[in-house]
């Protein structure tokens, strides 16, 4: 059984003109050979920047490339038919499809409508002005080019919680809708910055309204009978009140299959942040491990300045690592991202080596450090940027090195605050190995592997190494590392 590892099949600047499902289908066979599970696909719907959209401006769940809606019928991505033959080609490989659900928000109405709304004050959501206003607001979403196909629903003012724009009087802010739902406060059980996080953007999603809700849970159980689907990853979950998604995954796995693999998106560093937020969800589904992400970003910055004994200090994976999915990049976080905190490429081979070849945590790899991605975008100072993420050499082997090398009992030695490393003993049928790093200088660690691996010969799996170590009579040998990198020592007769 292959260790679960998974590939993030895009980034913010992937190709657009329906170039990614083809893609995928040409890759798919590639990604399954190194040893990917599972990929993680973007938004298949349609946003409401159309054939622009990343995914993430949800405008009708039901288009996946198939309607003329918001100016083509295909997504970014590529038509219906592509997303269809793009999943079917990972299923064929023995890759498992993970989607992308964006249930937050929608964008881009078709028609607005008369609201009655009270304005927030946009640093304490809890605090709103006594008196409504009578507004327009973009609320109302016939999704005309679908003339009711799949679903007849239509999502109108009783729909959504806020807005960011009204017309008569033209403003923008964030706005509190005032309908049947809530008495006019937002939805509870969401994360508690501002003093209320359920709004993000475009129209807030009012998931206590019955008819959405259920609606929801119809989406996903079409969803599953158009493509195959082995698991979500969760969009925006800090401003999803959190017994909805208890809820709708349990409906998920009840009606799709138990074995769904679901990991939210729930961007926040604070482990007790974190494990109240899996208790409230029943622990039903992974995290991503943001803290570590941090970790990694903050040492690729210090260079040699930072005690790697400290790499997994108030990370998920050392607390709670049956929920952890880890990562080093992801769209979010790449260079002119909204949460940008990118990870220096001199140490990401280090890091992929901590996420990939120890036993705790779900891997996940990003798109643009296995094939590099060059883009220009304009950054918040306002100018424009060219920006080039190379292609990280070694990665294609570390992901390998964790299907065959990762195995058995893990034993680590971060005693040095720049050389560390950590030993896999392997198992009675599958081998093992030895991983040392240094942040600073070339070093080494001494290893003792015990007497049934005396005098064995070990070469560096990544070939960063020319040289072959020897283990003595004992089992004992020094595993060395060049500065700033990592080894993978594994045991020549294995290879
Ligand atoms: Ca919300």
């Amino acid at each position: 059984m292959s260790k679960r590892t998974l590939f993030q099949f895009f980034h913010w600047y992937s190709l657009g003109d329906g170039r990614l499902w083809k893609e995928v289908a040409e890759k798919a066979s590639g990604l399954a050979g190194i040893g990917f599970t599972d990929a993680w696909l973007p938004p298949a719907y349609k946003g409401a920047s159309g054939p622009h959209s990343v995914g993430y401006d949800t405008y009708d769940l039901f288009d996946l490339g198939e309607f003329e809606q918001k100016g083509r019928k295909a997504t970014k991505y590529g038509d219906r038919a592509a997303f269809e033959a793009a999943c079917r080609a990972l299923v064929d490989c023995g890759i498992r499809p993970i989607h992308d659900v964006v249930l937050n928000h929608k964008m881009g109405a078709d028609e607005k409508e008369h609201v009655v709304v009270r304005r927030v004050n946009p640093e304490d959501r809890t605090q709103m002005e006594e008196e409504s206003v009578d507004a327009l607001a973009y609320t109302r979403f016939t999704f005309p080019g679908r003339e009711g196909k799949y679903s007849q629903f239509i999502w109108d003012k009783q729909c959504f919680s806020g807005v960011d724009l009204i017309e008569e009087p033209s403003e923008t802010g964030v706005y509190r809708l005032m309908n049947e739902y809530g008495e006019g406060q937002w939805n509870d059980e969401v994360d508690d910055e501002l003093g209320n996080f359920d709004y993000l953007m475009g129209a807030d999603v009012e998931f206590r309204n019955k008819a959405v809700y259920e609606e929801l849970k119809y989406w996903g159980r079409w969803f599953s009978e158009q493509v195959p689907v082995a698991g979500f990853r969760l969009d925006a979950a800090k401003h999803i009140p959190a017994w909805f998604f208890k809820d709708w995954v349990g409906h998920m796995r009840d009606t799709i299959g138990t074995d769904l693999f679901v990991v939210a998106e729930y961007w926040h560093p604070d482990m007790t942040t974190l494990s109240n937020y899996l208790e409230l969800v029943d622990k039903q589904l992974m995290l991503f491990d943001v803290a570590l992400h941090h970790r990694f970003h903050d040492a690729s910055k210090a260079g040699g300045d930072f005690d790697m004994r400290k790499i997994f200090d108030g990370s998920l994976v050392s607390s709670i690592p049956d929920h952890a999915v880890t990562l080093v990049d992801n769209h979010d976080t790449q260079p002119l991202q909204s949460l940008e905190a990118t990870v220096e490429p001199w140490f990401k081979p280090l890091a992929y080596a901590l996420i990939l070849l120890r036993e705790q945590g779900t891997p996940c790899v990003f798109y643009a450090d296995l094939y590099g991605a060059e883009y220009s975008d304009i950054s918040e100072d306002g100018s424009q940027h060219k920006v080039e993420m190379p292609a990280i050499g070694c990665l294609p082997k570390l992901v390998e090195a964790r299907q065959r090398f990762a195995n058995g009992p893990q034993l680590d030695h971060f005693d040095d605050p720049s050389v560390v490393g950590f030993v896999r003993q392997g198992t009675e049928t599958e081998p093992g190995c030895v991983v040392v790093m240094s942040n600073g200088v070339a070093g080494q660690i001494s290893v003792d592997l015990g007497q049934d691996l005396s005098n064995t010969v070990y070469i560096d799996y990544l070939g960063h190494h020319s040289t072959e170590v020897a283990t003595d009579d004992q089992g004992i040998a020094c595993f060395p590392t060049n500065g700033g990198s990592v080894s993978v020592w594994v045991r020549r007769d294995a290879l």
